[in-house]
């Protein structure tokens, strides 16, 4: 993509993203984009910072480490299943996980935070649809493991997270971002926890997403056009 088509979609993005807000009567500004990179090349995320995006997005942790140093000013969220034995290279570089799927995950995280007296603040990833092939606690586990989180010095749950399955037709997600929206409502209460962020919307799905109260969306087909399918989703 050349330029302009990275700048032209962030501008249709943020459109799309302001009438949603204002749809569910809420001021655009509250809602943030991560634009996710994963494949995509350095020259073209280099475009994308020149159009203003702040948050970069990868969902495998040797493409973040490969394209951290390049992109210094930029801050960079984990959004893909996390294995433990990487947990190390995400120190001091990721500004927020969006995806804390298992208990033992959380105590690596908080053993290699603590290890540099420093804290990785997280996401809880939601297997909202109770997908067998999708990671993430169960709805219905959500307040007790976040009540338990709580207590890990190394780590500060700031919210909760989802993927959604994929629909052709973005409406019928739509229960799915609403039952999301009010687990998040509903975890508000819990103890040293600071529900701040509700990440969820894709390319196919985040005005819908927005509309039931997502304020971090994750995009990248929308920003940098079909990934190179030669390598592998992850
Ligand atoms: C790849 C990926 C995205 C972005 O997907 P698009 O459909 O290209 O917007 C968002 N979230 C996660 C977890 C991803 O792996």
């Amino acid at each position: 993509m050349t330029v302009p088509d990275i700048t032209r979609n962030l501008e249709r993005i943020r459109q799309n993203i302001a009438q949603a807000a204002r749809r569910s009567g809420r001021q655009p500004e509250g809602i943030r984009l991560v634009a996710v990179t994963k494949t995509v090349g350095n020259q073209q995320i280099k475009q994308a910072l020149a159009a203003g995006v702040d948050l970069l997005g990868e969902s495998r942790v040797q493409e973040m480490v490969d394209k951290y140093p390049e992109f210094p000013d930029a801050r960079w969220h984990f959004i893909g299943h996390l294995q433990r034995n990487k947990v190390k290279f995400l120190v001091e570089r990721v500004d927020l996980i969006h995806s804390l799927d298992r208990w033992s995950l959380a105590e690596e995280l908080d053993r290699r935070a603590r290890e540099r007296e420093s804290v990785f603040r997280v996401l809880v990833q939601v297997n909202v649809a109770d997908d067998g092939d999708k990671h993430g606690f169960l709805p219905a586990e959500i307040p007790g493991v976040l009540r338990e989180l709580a207590g890990l010095a190394g780590l500060r749950v700031e919210g909760l997270m989802c993927i959604a399955p994929f629909e052709k037709e973005p409406e019928r997600i739509r229960p799915i971002f609403r039952q999301m929206k009010r687990l998040f409502d509903q975890c508000t209460g819990v103890p040293g926890v600071k529900m701040r962020f509700l990440s969820m919307g894709m390319s196919s799905d985040y005005a819908v997403a927005v509309e039931e109260g997502a304020n971090l969306v994750r995009l990248g087909t929308a920003v940098f056009g079909p990934r190179n399918c030669s390598l592998r989703e992850g």
